[in-house]
């Protein structure tokens, strides 16, 4: 089986790309390289373009053979997505569905989707499952949210069969791959760079949420787990599978304080705090029941502990201390 990885030169894309490759599939990554690193999947056979280019994806999917599809690429930063939502309707919403329309003309109809916990916007209830109302609070989540839309029309209409997974907060690194933006806006990667003597100081965004600690609780789930979600979905596509919309998180909230004490922990280092306003638009709590991804992909994460995943980031930013070099 040959598969086409969009945006497999990404952080989530390139440690699935490492599995699959690890598993002997065929596997060719498209990416414009916006933000991708070209070092990041060293030989796998490679595009550089965009997903919308219709002509190019036609000639990658006669080429290889291609019969499934896995779709990272999109531009993933929410406070841009609010002041550039053009940026983000384009890229993400308007070059997948050409994306979609290409890989329907070419018969491939198997497609695995990256969505998130962005789609169901503020919650209502925590832990979130897959039937909580979607009802996203920036672009970025709005634009996922359509993806999500036009797969379930096209199932109807043309027999596209999909697995939207919906991430809650990726985390870690595998041995060789680890994440890697520029700008760095999350929230692991700036503590391990603050421990690391990059930064002065990690900042937290407010510390008077109604939590524990007063800073907000996230769901943090292992790359390396995403990544073997993506391997057991497209089997379950493969075998027939019907269409689905599956949470990926481990269950588990971690404040932010507690995320700076566990890397204190991890790194053996001093990492200075200081407290500034709230983000805009960041909800107190973002758990998630993934109860549907064991019955539906028989999937539970194998990584869930703060410190493992924490572990795994320090190992790789230890390693790769400029990151990548592309
Ligand atoms: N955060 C923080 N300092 C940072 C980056 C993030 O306090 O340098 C907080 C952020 O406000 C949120 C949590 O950490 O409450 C996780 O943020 P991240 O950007 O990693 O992921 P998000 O939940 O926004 O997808």
């Amino acid at each position: 089986m040959a598969v086409l990885v969009t945006g497999g030169a990404g952080y989530i894309g390139s440690a699935t790309v490492e599995l699959l490759r690890e598993g002997d599939v065929d596997v060719i990554v498209l990416d414009n390289l916006d933000y991708g690193h070209r070092d990041a999947i060293c030989d796998v056979p490679f595009y550089k373009g965009n997903v919308g280019d219709s002509d190019l994806v036609k000639r990658i999917v006669l080429e290889h053979g291609i019969e499934s599809c896995v779709h990272f690429a999109a531009y993933a930063y929410v406070g841009e997505s609010v002041t550039d939502p053009a940026k983000y309707f384009a890229n993400n919403t308007v070059q997948t569905n050409d994306l979609l329309n290409a890989l329907i003309e070419s018969d491939v109809k198997n497609i695995v989707f990256s969505s998130t916990c962005a789609t169901y916007g503020d919650p209502q209830y925590i832990p979130i499952d897959e039937m909580h109302p979607q009802k996203p609070i920036n672009p970025y989540g709005w634009s996922k949210f359509m993806t999500e839309r036009i797969l379930e029309s096209y199932d109807s209409a043309y027999g596209l069969k999909f697995v939207t997974l919906r991430y809650f907060n990726a985390a870690g690194a595998t041995a060789k791959c680890g994440e890697h933006h520029d700008p760095e806006t999350h929230l692991i990667p700036n503590v391990l760079r603050a421990a690391d003597g990059d930064l002065p100081f990690v900042s937290v965004f407010g510390d008077d949420y109604d939590t524990p600690d007063g800073t907000c609780i996230r769901d943090y789930i292992h790359v390396a787990d995403l990544a073997d979600a993506h391997l057991r979905a497209l089997d379950h596509l493969k075998g027939g599978g019907d269409s689905a919309h599956i949470n990926l998180g481990n269950g588990l909230g971690f404040s932010v304080l507690e995320v700076i004490e566990a890397a204190r922990k991890v790194s053996g280092r001093t990492i200075d705090v200081k407290i500034e306003p709230r983000r805009t638009g960041d909800p107190a709590r973002l758990i998630a029941n993934a109860s549907k991804a064991f019955e539906v992909l028989g999937w539970k994460p194998e990584n869930a502990g703060i410190e493992t995943i924490i572990r795994s980031a320090w190992d790789w930013k230890k390693a790769h201390p400029n990151g990548y070099a592309s």
